[in-house]
């Protein structure tokens, strides 16, 4: 049986992190599907490729997570910075996010006017630099040495934010823009959902602002397909792909692991499965462990299309509606072009991925014939409203259109929910971390510290790499 120090299941952004920061280590890493990336893999169907989930790559910048990792691992991506990271559009209003602060502003003015624009909208972005220029960001539990770091970063953060810590995201803008109209609490509920997948009515005025400001920082495209990006940096790791693994069990000092093509042993493990799912490899005592994280019904709708039109788009479009998309927790989606120079997205047109919000129960229980007609009406209402706004597409110029649901993510990558939960005051000591109280056992990925999306998935990564250096 082969023996490894280091066994990683998944290839998602979290587990490929994780692999490319320790292929100096006797590793192995795990991904069931033929893809590598997870959510942030790129596929081919019908001849094209469509990137999976995630399509805009943030935090490759100077003091920020992901360039600092990239860094370490003498990695530069193939990226091209979007001039616009995302035009919104609500009711024929436009507003385009762009890094240009005043530029910005003055569109705010024009379409959500508030005397205290500018004060709520340089908070945002004020919380969000120095949330970033904090170093050393740690939360682990279950060893002294973890405890102490985490509180040493809890005491930066109070020592950073003061009493804004522990504001809530409503009452900040109450308090700055009082009662806003619907639309603005749209705008604003639109963007947080792609970011920190929850409204502002959930979250902290900390989350909130770093679920805002993305936009203002540097936002990139990446050629070839998000995927390429994970494919790169797994390039010299040991990585058994449509491999899955079935069941772990754990021996005295090690950890036996039963897949769908072998067995091996490893002395450490880490999970990048959710937080969620990871109960199914286990029995006994790690599996109740897990079972005490409530599952978040939460996940994504996604329509790919490939559209034969040589007209210029934006990377990004968001288009927030009057009334909620059907079999949908959500009134907004969020569009991606891939850019006509990319050779491989674009060979035949344009490559989209279009994503919403739903529920897993949603899908869950629904019959084969219930769920083909209940898929196709979330189908067609997103293209139907998809046309209505890019007025130079015509139908017959889409060539192909195909969607998932969570029980498409199931099948494919493993898990039905998608997005993380909120993280507030209340909530952060019942959030998982990359440590468990199983010596040689860890979580990376969006369901754990720190979320969602490459920088809170990478500063999670960042954190266990910390900590499986101190056990190397
Ligand atoms: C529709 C959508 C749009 C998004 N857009 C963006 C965006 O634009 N920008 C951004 O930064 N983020 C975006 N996100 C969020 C981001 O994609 C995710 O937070 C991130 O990719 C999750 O990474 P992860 O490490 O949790 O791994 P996951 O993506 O969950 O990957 C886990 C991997 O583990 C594998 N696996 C699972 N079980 C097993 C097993 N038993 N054996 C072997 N392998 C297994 C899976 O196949 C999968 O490849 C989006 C997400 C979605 C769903």
């Amino acid at each position: 049986m082969q023996k490894y120090d280091l066994a990683i299941v998944g290839s998602g952004i979290g587990g490929a992190l994780i692999g490319a920061l320790n292929k100096d280590k006797k590793h192995i890493l795990f991904e069931k599907d033929s893809n590598l990336g997870g959510c942030a893999s790129t596929f081919k169907r019908y001849g094209n490729y469509y990137n999976t989930g995630a399509t805009t790559f943030v935090g490759y910048e100077d003091n920020h997570i992901i360039k600092d990792i990239f860094d370490k691992m003498g990695y530069s991506p193939d990226i091209e910075e979007s001039k616009v990271a995302i035009r919104t559009i609500q009711n024929k209003k436009v507003v385009d996010r762009v890094r240009d602060f005043e530029h910005f502003l003055s569109q705010m003015q024009e379409y959500y006017p508030n005397k205290n624009n500018r004060i709520f909208w340089e908070k945002i972005k004020n919380i969000d630099e120095r949330f970033w220029q904090v170093k050393n960001i740690h939360f682990a539990k279950y060893s002294l040495k973890s405890y102490i770091k985490s509180l040493l970063t809890f005491k930066d953060m109070i020592r950073t934010f003061e009493m804004d810590l522990f504001k809530s995201a409503d009452s900040f803008i109450k308090e700055t823009l009082g009662d806003i109209s619907q639309e603005y609490k749209n705008f604003i509920d639109a963007q947080l959902l792609i970011t920190v997948q929850s409204r502002s009515k959930d979250v902290s005025l900390l989350s909130m602002a770093l679920g805002l400001s993305y936009p203002f920082h540097k936002v990139f495209y990446v050629n070839n397909g998000m995927g390429t990006i994970i494919e790169d940096i797994l390039k010299d790791v040991n990585v058994h792909k449509n491999e899955e693994i079935f069941k772990i069990k754990r021996k005295e000092d090690y950890y036996l692991i039963d897949s769908s093509k072998g067995e091996y042993q490893a002395k450490n493990i880490v999970l990048n499965t959710t937080i969620y799912d990871s109960k199914n490899l286990f029995d006994e005592k790690i599996k109740s462990y897990y079972e005490k994280f409530e599952f978040s019904d939460q996940s994504a709708f996604t329509l790919y299309l490939s559209i034969d039109s040589k007209k210029e788009f934006l990377e990004h479009y968001q288009i927030i509606l009057k009334d909620e998309i059907p079999n949908c927790i959500s009134n907004s989606f969020f569009i991606s072009f891939s850019k006509l120079s990319d050779d491989k997205l674009s060979q035949n047109g344009y490559s989209v991925t279009i994503s919403t919000h739903t529920k897993v129960s949603t899908w869950k229980l629904l019959s084969k014939d219930r769920y083909k007609k209940q898929k196709e009406l979330t189908e067609n209402f997103i293209l139907g409203h998809f046309l209505d706004y890019f007025d130079s597409i015509n139908k017959e110029q889409i060539t192909k259109t195909f969607s998932a649901t969570s029980a498409t993510f199931q099948r494919f990558i493993g898990r039905q929910n998608c997005g993380g939960k909120a993280i507030n005051i209340k909530s952060i000591l019942k959030t998982p971390t990359c440590t468990t109280p199983f010596k040689g056992l860890y979580n990376v990925g969006d369901t754990i510290f720190a979320g969602q999306g490459w920088p809170g998935v990478a500063l999670g990564a960042s954190i266990l790499n910390k900590e499986l250096n101190e056990e190397f």
